[in-house]
């Protein structure tokens, strides 16, 4: 086996909510890969700020400013990558955000909120794209799911509901575009030191709790997610269809 199956060099990769955090390290492993990136997120110049860090060791990366849960914003930014960069070769659904209350107390617009945010916005980027790569017939889907699908945890019952339905939805990608040459599989990590994990971190009971548990006894870090991100963008997972691969430290592997 060669190592240039996992080349990345002349694609396009479209990476949500890559501002920061784990879609940042996803981006920059991609483009490290040979992937030109294509940055995006609601705020601008954190986009360009990211940017410009890509950019300067060398690598190819465009930013595209728009917010995932509207559906309208979505299609014209694909469009403009499309026509302004070129066909996307790879997407990787990364955008997302977390809330926490329990359910007798969760607010409704909260639960609207997160289910727009890390389900919709799934449909509305993965429909724009895949109807572009269906004639192409060539493509690879990433969906950045979460440990949370296959665990039952207390406050957190709409992101595990949003995180099961991303998980179901990657089968079913699978299912109806396989035929179509487009891969479509998911990455399930578990707790990694990022913005949206700022309270449990500050939270020393439930850091214990948790480098107790997981085998490798401690919090990931976001570099160790692009392993999987570039096998399930490149050749080397042309056969891999449907899976959700856990970057948890052996998390869900322990009763
Ligand atoms: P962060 O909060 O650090 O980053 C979230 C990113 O999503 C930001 O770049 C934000 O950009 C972007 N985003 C949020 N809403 C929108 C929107 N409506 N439109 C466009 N971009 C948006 O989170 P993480 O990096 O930790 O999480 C990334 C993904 O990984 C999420 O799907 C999360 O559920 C998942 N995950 C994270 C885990 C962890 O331990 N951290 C564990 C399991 C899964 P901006 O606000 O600038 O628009």
């Amino acid at each position: 086996m060669s190592l240039s199956l996992f080349s990345l060099e002349g694609r396009i990769a479209l990476v949500t909510g890559s501002g920061q955090g784990i879609g940042l390290a996803l981006a920059e492993g991609l483009s490290e890969a040979g992937a030109h990136v294509v940055l995006n997120g609601r705020d601008r110049a954190k986009l360009e700020r990211a940017a410009q860090a890509i950019s300067a060791a060398g690598r190819k990366v465009s930013v595209a400013p728009f917010d995932v849960t509207d559906q309208a914003a979505v299609e014209a930014g694909v469009a403009k990558i499309e026509a302004e960069i070129g066909p996307i070769d790879i997407l990787i659904n990364n955008a997302g955000m977390q809330k926490r209350a329990p359910i007798t107390e969760f607010p409704v617009e909260g639960w609207h909120e997160l289910m727009n945010t890390n389900l919709h916005s799934v449909f509305y980027v993965t429909q724009a794209v895949t109807k572009r790569m269906v004639p192409r017939k060539r493509g690879k889907i990433v969906n950045i799911g979460s440990v949370q699908s296959e665990l039952g945890r207390p406050t957190i019952i709409p992101y595990t509901a949003s995180k099961g339905a991303v998980k179901m939805m990657t089968r079913g990608l699978a299912a109806e575009l396989g035929k179509h040459n487009i891969q479509s599989n998911a990455i399930g990590p578990g707790y990694f030191a990022t913005e949206l994990n700022a309270a449990l971190m500050a939270d020393e009971a439930f850091s214990a709790w948790l480098c107790n548990r997981t085998p490798a006894g401690r919090w990931g870090e976001t570099k160790e997610l692009v392993g999987a991100a570039i096998f399930l963008s490149s050749a080397a997972s042309d056969y891999v269809n449907g899976h959700l691969l856990m970057v948890d430290g052996g998390l869900t592997a322990v009763v």
